[in-house]
């Protein structure tokens, strides 16, 4: 049975504050936990409206009319790549990409930079801690150019191995891929350090994976020094198909373009083609204008939140978490300590497997993950087939840790647990 929760929701001890209240489909069902936010966000009202506004109001191919409703289209687009940049921290707007998302983004540079500058001999480096999305683009890539894929271990908690990563870059390593906050074990990297390690030891670009860092943390594309930043926009409050890629202008302005067709392109002659300038030439055909205006919906309402308190609010929520499932007997958590991580919590129980503890705590009302979180190179390391994963965000409260604790509590009175 499915608890009931109080009208009252806390953020960051603010008490006044009702999240849930802004996110239908929570508000809705409020015997829900959610707690799966690192596969999907949830979407708050204003990003629903802000789409249903744009079909309603300024729908028209961008780019393509001279009447004013394309115009119209047109300038909300352009104005959503000016907020989301401004809230990544880039400057130079026409540098962020609109892309599907994280997984096309990193596709778009393996094949467009990878495929340009990785010859045979050449290394590209990319760690046990990646998601499929920043590994298998890298490892096709260097099978196709007979390149050598080196990955960069993890000490035992988790983090990534700043020695094996030195260890692994030399004149030859052409491309360091890593991310900025797992998926699976919520480890935040020092994104700062990396990149001087890179600098001091190879001639290597570097490409970050934020799917997890743009939603709950600070981002800065131009301090953090990346090469290329890769994020999502469903994960960060917005809608599904839309997110990014950022890089820097002489570099982007050097690359082939990843894919061709509409907009993109200058001049088309009968035997040869010239590209438009960025962004345009990374985004041939219609873009998905709505929901580039969707997310920049959800920055705003991230924006009003402020991202710091975003943070510190997972933050106690995943110390609370994690004093409480420490208490459960047989329950072992992977990854680092709460503070080197953020809303994401990893961990098995004693003989249930995780997707039988994620039924079970299904039929209590609470959804958590449970799989190899596309990471299967990192479960290999864990030697396990699979973890449950329960990962916060901004709607989450107390009440929803209770009910993962009580749901576990349940599990193991099924399953007959008895402590070795
Ligand atoms: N990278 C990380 C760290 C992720 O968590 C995810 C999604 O779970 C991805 C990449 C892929 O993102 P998308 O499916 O939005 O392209």
């Amino acid at each position: 049975m499915r608890a009931s929760r109080s009208e009252v929701r806390t953020f960051n001890g603010a008490r006044d504050v009702n999240r849930r209240a802004d996110f239908p489909l929570l508000a809705n069902d409020p015997g829900l936990h959610y707690l799966d936010s690192a596969a999907t966000s949830q979407k708050p009202a204003s990003v629903l409206d802000a789409i249903r506004d744009f079909y309603e109001t300024s729908n028209a191919n961008p780019h393509r009319g001279a009447y004013a409703l394309s115009v119209r289209a047109t300038e909300c687009y352009q104005q959503a790549r000016q907020r989301i940049a401004r809230f990544l921290g880039v400057r130079d707007v026409d540098c962020l990409i609109f892309t599907r998302g994280t997984t096309e983004a990193l596709n778009l540079v393996a094949n467009s930079w990878g495929r340009a500058h990785v010859s045979h001999g050449d290394e590209i480096v990319v760690t046990a801690l990646e998601h499929h999305a920043n590994f298998v683009p890298w490892q096709q890539l260097a099978i196709e150019k007979q390149a050598r894929l080196r990955v960069c271990e993890l000490s035992s908690d988790g983090r990534l191995d700043l020695d094996c990563l030195r260890g692994l870059l030399n004149s030859r390593t052409r491309v360091v891929a890593f991310n900025h906050v797992s998926n699976a074990l919520g480890t935040i990297n020092p994104v700062a350090e990396i990149v001087e390690l890179i600098r001091e030891n190879s001639d290597a670009i570097s490409v970050c994976d934020g799917a997890q860092s743009a939603p709950h943390l600070p981002v800065s594309f131009d301090t953090l020094g990346v090469d290329f930043y890769a994020f999502s926009g469903h994960k960060m409050l917005g809608p599904m198909g839309i997110g990014g890629l950022i890089g820097k202008r002489a570099t982007l302005e050097a690359m082939p373009p990843y894919q061709t067709g509409g907009d993109m392109i200058e001049f088309v002659g009968d035997e040869r083609t010239t590209w438009n300038v960025l962004p345009h030439k990374f985004e041939a055909g219609t873009p998905n204008a709505a929901d580039a205006v969707g997310l920049s919906a959800a920055v705003e309402y991230l924006e009003a939140l402020g991202m710091d308190r975003v943070l510190s609010h997972e933050r106690s929520l995943m110390s609370r978490a994690q004093t409480r499932l420490e208490e459960i007997e047989g329950l072992r958590i992977y990854g680092p300590p709460a503070l080197g991580r953020s809303g994401v919590v990893s961990f098995t129980m004693n003989d249930v497997h995780p997707h039988d503890l994620a039924t079970i705590l299904d039929g209590q009302g609470v959804c958590i993950r449970a799989g190899h979180h596309c990471a299967q190179p990192l479960m290999r390391r864990l030697d396990v087939p699979a973890t449950a994963r329960a990962s916060f965000y901004v709607y989450n409260d107390e009440a929803d840790i209770d009910a993962l604790v009580t749901g576990i509590m349940k599990a193991r009175e099924i399953f007959g647990y008895v402590p070795t």
